[in-house]
């Protein structure tokens, strides 16, 4: 017989003679209820077992773990907490699980012991709820700029521009590490590489999806990004996937007004299509933070923290706004902050970025205009700008929690400026003729951002660590799995 998953059992409307089920064991309670999961949703389906009736040895192969099919019938339930459970007719043990040895005991588990578990954390409520939710913002993502008419380009994973400046590379190289042939002045020759050259993991897609936007008009990425920074943050992984539109004829302004859209876009999609796994996901962070001291602990609940982000404006400010603000804050005249603000055109760092958000405006920050100097080469020029005083229209998107969510900008458009550039900050030109050929042929103003993909799901699932919204994270010394 074929098997119904458990989210359609347990949404039936009315009773039903014979069902199937298949899942796996989350608990065997008095011999006789067994509560399956299968995936489909965060709840259990209760299966009751005609224990009088069951040979003794397969009632002692429920365990915790066991792959079961069960069939029987759909009844109304006597117990508190579901509507439908299966009166079990018939129990097949599918794969034992032993009890002993299983990691996934029915009981509470560190962060850190699932993380060494990744491959098994999945089979625990928080672990499915989040897989989930990731799984439905990202088709929420593909939805949004499907909807309004982008084109969904895949940029190189493996490329040859070293000079996106993003961050730290991962190098690519099918030469072998030990007798790597040398050049006569004694440098690696990548000539005899397998491409013939230099090359990394990409860290950006955004410059070959601007050269799309200047043909498509609209279009983004939703890829693989590879950062070899040895930052050991809750925030950053070595390979996380990046969202990255790209949009012709975009000035700032449209830049933050998409970003802003998108962002409210996908968290609705995933309020109003996830409402189980968020629910559960807002009472694990009741629960955790419980054990936080009262000042540490969030103001808001996670849905009401998702639902003030969809309802208010993100506050937009420009970055001499903020260095003004933050040089009169209470933790820079106290010198609380590790790094403090002293003149403008210092970099912001984390800190600084969080009591923005989240003690001044307690609320997401679009910052913009940063000195040019703290910012990549392809950013435009702010005309009108005091020398010394130079700013590029760039933005980034600062949310509660979180800090950066999107780095974003308008694109320096004008070929003789972006050269200048260049050279200032010694970047070949021919390393990158391909890109200025984009303002060589039919330039014209043009915007976009990069959405780091795992920051989204960590605010949408109020979990802390952005190891624990990625199946199988990639961090320095760990690659497992
Ligand atoms: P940060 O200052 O947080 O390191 P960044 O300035 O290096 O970020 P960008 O180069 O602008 O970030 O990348 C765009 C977006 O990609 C960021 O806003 C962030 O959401 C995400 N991102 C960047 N680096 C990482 C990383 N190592 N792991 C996960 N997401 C990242
Ligand atoms: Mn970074």
């Amino acid at each position: 017989m074929r098997h119904t998953k458990v989210k359609d059992l347990l949404n039936s409307t009315k009773t039903l003679q014979e069902v199937t089920a298949k899942g796996w064991v989350r608990t065997f309670r008095n011999n006789q209820f067994i509560a399956l999961n299968d995936g489909s949703t965060i709840h259990n389906i209760q299966c009751v077992v005609d224990f009088e009736n069951t040979p003794e040895a397969t009632l002692k192969r429920i365990t915790t773990g066991a792959a079961i099919a069960v069939t029987g019938e759909l009844v109304e339930s006597q117990g508190a907490g579901q509507k439908y459970e299966i009166q079990v007719k018939k129990l097949e043990i599918l794969g034992d699980s032993d009890a002993e040895k299983f990691p996934m005991q029915p009981k509470k588990h560190s962060l850190e012991f699932l993380r060494e578990n990744a491959h098994l954390r999945v089979r625990t409520n928080a672990f499915g709820a989040i897989m989930r939710v990731r799984s439905v913002l990202s088709f929420a993502v593909h939805q949004y700029f499907q909807q309004k008419g982008f084109v969904y380009v895949n940029t190189p994973i493996i490329t040859g521009s070293d000079a996106e400046g993003a961050g730290e590379m991962f190098q690519v190289s099918a030469l072998p590490f030990d007798n790597t042939p040398r050049t006569e002045d004694g440098k690696i020759d990548f000539k005899q590489d397998f491409f013939g050259k230099q090359t990394n993991l990409t860290v950006s897609g955004q410059l070959e999806a601007e050269t799309y936007a200047m043909a498509l008009g609209q279009v983004y990425t939703f890829g693989p990004t590879f950062r070899a920074e040895n930052s050991n943050t809750s925030r950053h992984l070595a390979e996380f996937w990046m969202i990255e539109p790209e949009v012709a004829f975009n000035d700032l302004a449209d830049n933050m007004d998409l970003a802003e859209d998108f962002i409210k876009y996908v968290i609705k999609y995933a309020v109003d299509n996830c409402a189980d796994d968020l629910k559960f996901l807002e009472g694990r962070l009741l629960d955790e933070e419980k054990s936080k001291p009262q000042a540490e602990r969030s103001e808001m609940a996670l849905l009401e923290k998702l639902n003030f982000v969809l309802e208010n404006n993100f506050k937009r400010v420009s970055y001499t706004e903020a260095i003004d603000i933050l040089k009169d804050s209470t933790p820079n005249k106290k010198k609380k902050f590790q790094y403090l603000i002293e003149e403008w055109g210092a970099d912001l760092q984390s800190e600084h970025e969080r009591f923005l958000v989240e003690k001044h405006f307690k609320s997401p920050v679009i910052l913009f205009d940063y000195p040019a100097k703290i910012k990549a080469f392809y950013m435009r020029l702010n005309d009108n700008t005091e020398p010394g005083k130079e700013t590029v229209r760039a933005m980034d998107i600062l949310f509660p929690g979180i800090g950066e969510i999107v780095g974003g900008s308008q694109r320096e458009e004008r070929l003789d400026v972006l050269i200048e550039k260049m050279k200032v900050l010694g970047i070949e030109e021919e390393e990158l003729w391909w890109y200025l050929d984009t303002r060589r042929f039919g330039t014209a103003v043009h915007s976009g951002f990069g959405l780091g993909f795992e920051r989204l799901v960590l605010f949408v699932t109020g979990m802390g660590n952005i190891r624990d919204v990625i199946p199988f994270p990639r961090t320095p010394q760990n690659a497992e799995f």
